[in-house]
Parts: C-alpha cells; structure tokens; sequence
C-alpha cells in the first residue's frame, strides 16, 4: 500500500513540477512493478535524458464549448422534467426514492428509437430494463444474465417483456455477410435465429418482410432463452406451488416495436407446440404439472 502510494506521489510529482523518477527511490519489486507501466515509460522518456523527449499530444478543443453547451441543455431538460412531475405529484420523487417495486422487467434493444418507459407511457419506478443490440438472452453474457436473476428473485418481476423492433439495425447486420469487426460476436447470436429458421426466413423472397420475421422470430428465440434458465423455471415451479397465487410466474411476452406507429404489438405464439420440443432439453426440474412449464399459459 505504502508502496503504491510512493509510485504514485513519484508519478504526479510532490510540487507542481513534476520530478524524475529514480531507481533508489524505490524498493526492486516496487521498481519492476513500476517499470512495466506505461506511464513511466512516458515519464522516463520525459525526465531520463535515455529517449527523445517527446511533446504530450494536444486534444483537439474546437467545438468543446458548443457539445458542452449541448450537455448543459441536456441537464436544464431534466430540471425542468423534475418540475413538472413535482407540480403534479409533489411526493412522487420522494417516494421513489425510498426503493424500487417494478412489476415488469423489459429486455430490449439499445435502439434510441426505442426507450422502453416512454413507449409503454410508464413512470419511473414501474420498470426494471435490460437493453442490448438486437434484444439478446445471451446465454454468455453476465450482465444480462445478472439482471435477469435480480429481476425474478429479488425484485419479483411478475412479467418479462421482450421487445424487439422492425427495422432493427443489428438483425440488418446480422442478415449480411459482412465482416464487421469485434460486433461479429455479438450478431452470431442472431445469425443462430436465422440458422434455426432458414427454411422459413428463405422462402420469403421479399427482403425487408423477410427482416421483419426475423425480428419476430429473434424475439421468439430470446423468450425461448429466458424459460431455459434456471431462475425461470424454479420461480415458475415454486409460484406453481403456491396456493396463493392463481398463475406461475414470472410470464414471458414476446413483443415487438414499430417505429413507423409507434405501437407495441404482441407476437402469437403457440407456446403449447415449442415448449414441449424445449422441455427435455433445457428443463432442469421435475415436475409433474405441465401447466406449470408454459411461459405464456392463460390462467388455467
Ligand atoms: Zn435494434
């Protein structure tokens, strides 16, 4: 601890003007620590006479003050929002601010077009929200993952929306063979839906219908990941059990997002044909009551 402060105290200097950084100042393994870094290497560079000395770049500063002017907008806005919403609920961020008991959890895309409260027309408070690029469950991905399980154990989500949207500028991508770099990763996960519906997605010749179906189906797909998780089932089952709640839950709704409307439109599936075909793969519990596995069952 010692030592690391020492390092940086040598690396900002004691006054104003910066000193060089020598070996006697530090013990070896201080030193070695030290010398890996990229910042002394700048340093020594500047202070040790062994390299040229080299003129820190200069950040480009046109144009700084008009984006902050734009960010400063950005904040009167919010003040402003906040005076509205107290003109006509005065308590409403005091209790908000109290915790959080949102019904719904939203996993959608990060399309600006998109904001998931301003397009359901809810208050803050009423939902909790995952967003990546083209809506993903993905299995391998932690932070989606974690909201998930936050969302069903702790906070105890009834319902989970997933909402994709025509005209969705990851599934485009993901219908090209193009090379887009580190984004590739993430877009397999959606040339998987594809693959899993080729026959389908094939015999529509029309490209942009074609597109829209697999935004429909990529939504299908994501709801399909949600019921193979842990978490979900053995919420359903343990809600199953309860005889004092009338539906398993948490329920899955698989939606999509038109930015030509604006609306929000639930998808028809036939929930009874493909959770059968999941249920010896992923189930990870038994259970008798097959009611109890449906992900959008009607209260029965
Ligand atoms: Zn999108």
């Amino acid at each position: 601890m010692q030592a690391s402060m020492n390092i940086a105290r040598l690396l900002r200097g004691s006054s104003s003007r910066a000193r060089p950084i020598r070996r006697s100042y530090l013990p070896t393994s201080a030193w070695k620590c030290l010398e890996a870094s990229s910042c002394f290497k700048i340093q020594r560079m500047n202070f040790c006479g062994d390299s040229p000395k080299r003129t820190p770049p200069t950040i480009p500063c046109e144009g700084a003050v008009t984006q902050d002017m734009e960010v400063e907008a950005l904040l009167e806005r919010n003040k402003s929002w906040a005076a509205k919403i107290k003109d006509i609920n005065p308590d409403f961020f005091n209790v908000i601010a109290q915790s959080q008991s949102p019904s719904y959890l939203w996993i959608g895309c990060s399309d600006s077009r998109v904001p998931a409260e301003q397009v359901l027309g809810l208050a803050p408070g009423t939902l909790f929200v995952h967003r990546n690029i083209a809506n993903s469950v993905n299995n391998q991905d932690v932070s989606c993952h974690s909201v998930l399980h936050y969302a069903i154990e702790v906070l105890k989500v009834k319902h989970i929306l997933i909402c994709g949207h025509y005209n969705c500028g990851g599934v485009k991508a993901a219908m090209q063979n193009t090379h887009y770099g580190f984004i590739d990763h993430w877009l397999r996960n959606i040339r998987d839906v594809y693959r899993l519906h080729k026959d389908e997605l094939d015999a529509i010749s029309d490209m942009d219908a074609r597109e829209r179906r697999l935004v429909e189906l990529n939504v299908i797909e994501q709801c399909c990941n949600v019921y193979k998780t842990g978490v979900f089932q053995r919420t359903r089952l343990q809600t199953f059990r309860d005889p004092t709640i009338k539906t398993p839950l948490p329920r899955i709704h698989p939606f999509v997002f038109d930015p030509s409307t604006g609306h929000v439109n639930k998808l028809k599936v036939d929930w009874e044909k493909i959770i059968p075909s999941l249920r010896d793969v992923y189930n990870l519990y038994e259970d008798t009551n097959e009611d109890a596995h449906f992900p959008h069952n009607a209260a029965k």
